[in-house]
């Protein structure tokens, strides 16, 4: 198969019906996606790559790594509050399996639908398995949720459960149980319509991807504070709070900070969404994360997820 005709049958028309109310004029096909700004907002632009059998499993269905590959991307959108509005793709492929490029494509369109985007352009090469998502997204101007802006004194919240991904990743690599529930790992959510609710609350937030710990400690380091991190009280559906279970990464999850009057917001926001949000810990103007046992303790930190 041709290089055209690959491009077209698996890459245009994903999520077109969503062109028009993004702005785009011109998408796959042309030279270059031509797309026109909208009034007093600011672009949100963000690039993941995933890498077979590091980002996922090559072992993975075609349709769980283009969603994965695409939502993993969106996620850095979700923690500064953006709207999402298109999204390109640069993929490196072995050879042109027609069947798994269906799939794959299939995946393409779930990620489209779900958060009503288009795939406007990209780029097709030959070589061992590699997926580039570029992702753009919007907010009115000053809007952007950023890591620096947390102070002492404030909470420490997250999104959902975390180490559901670990735990799924490690069932799926000892494929104890067929029917287990891996969709954390194969499927993660980008937390969008979280990360717009969280605008005008949050002072920072980040998504969680290389380890719950880790990720605090880039917004400690960017807003110069510390923290204090209760382990017992950070949410997960094992009994094992351990740090390797709560640090791995993957979760994509959203943690923020937020002034504490802001709680009756923050459980608003919870409902109305229905995503649990739980305080984990508080800020500090020490300038360290720190993690405490349930008996108020300072315990050891183990690194989370590190690419060198
Ligand atoms: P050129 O050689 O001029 O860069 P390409 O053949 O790479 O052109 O791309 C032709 C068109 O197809 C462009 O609009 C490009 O954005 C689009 N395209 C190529 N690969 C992909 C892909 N994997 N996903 C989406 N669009 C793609
Ligand atoms: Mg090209």
């Amino acid at each position: 198969m041709d290089e055209y005709l690959l491009i077209q049958k698996y890459f245009s028309n994903i999520g077109s019906a969503f062109l028009a109310e993004h702005n785009v004029e011109i998408s796959v096909g042309d030279d270059a996606a031509v797309i026109t700004p909208k009034d007093n907002i600011q672009y949100i632009h963000s690039v993941d790559t995933s890498i077979e059998n590091i980002h996922f499993l090559s072992s993975m269905a075609p349709e769980d790594i283009a969603y994965r590959s695409c939502s993993v991307a969106l996620s850095d959108l979700a923690a500064c509050g953006a709207n999402p509005e298109w999204y390109s793709l640069a993929i490196t492929l072995p050879s042109p399996d027609g069947i798994w490029l269906e799939r794959f494509s299939s995946g393409l369109r779930d990620f489209s639908d779900e958060f009503k985007i288009p795939l406007v352009g990209g780029d097709t090469t030959k070589g061992s398995l590699s997926i580039t998502v570029q992702v753009m997204g919007t907010v009115k101007k000053g809007e952007a949720i950023l890591r620096s802006g947390a102070k002492p004194d404030q909470g420490i919240f997250v999104s959902g459960l975390i180490g559901e991904a670990y735990l799924g990743l490690k069932e799926l690599q000892n494929h104890k149980d067929e029917n287990s529930n891996c969709s954390a790992y194969l499927r993660p959510k980008a937390q969008i319509s979280l990360g717009r609710a969280l605008v005008g609350i949050a002072t920072s937030a980040i998504d969680i991807s290389d380890g719950l710990l880790q990720d605090i400690e880039l917004v400690c380091k960017s807003s110069h504070v510390g923290a204090k991190i209760y382990l017992d009280r950070v949410p997960t559906s094992t009994n094992d709070k351990s740090v390797k279970v709560i640090n791995s990464g993957d979760d994509y999850q959203i943690c923020f900070t937020a002034p504490m009057d802001k709680s009756m917001e923050i459980n608003q926001v919870s409902e109305k969404l229905e995503i649990p949000i739980t305080q984990i810990g508080l800020t500090t103007r020490s300038g360290k994360l720190v993690l405490l046992d349930e008996l108020e303790k300072e315990m050891v930190i183990f690194s989370g997820f590190k690419h060198f």
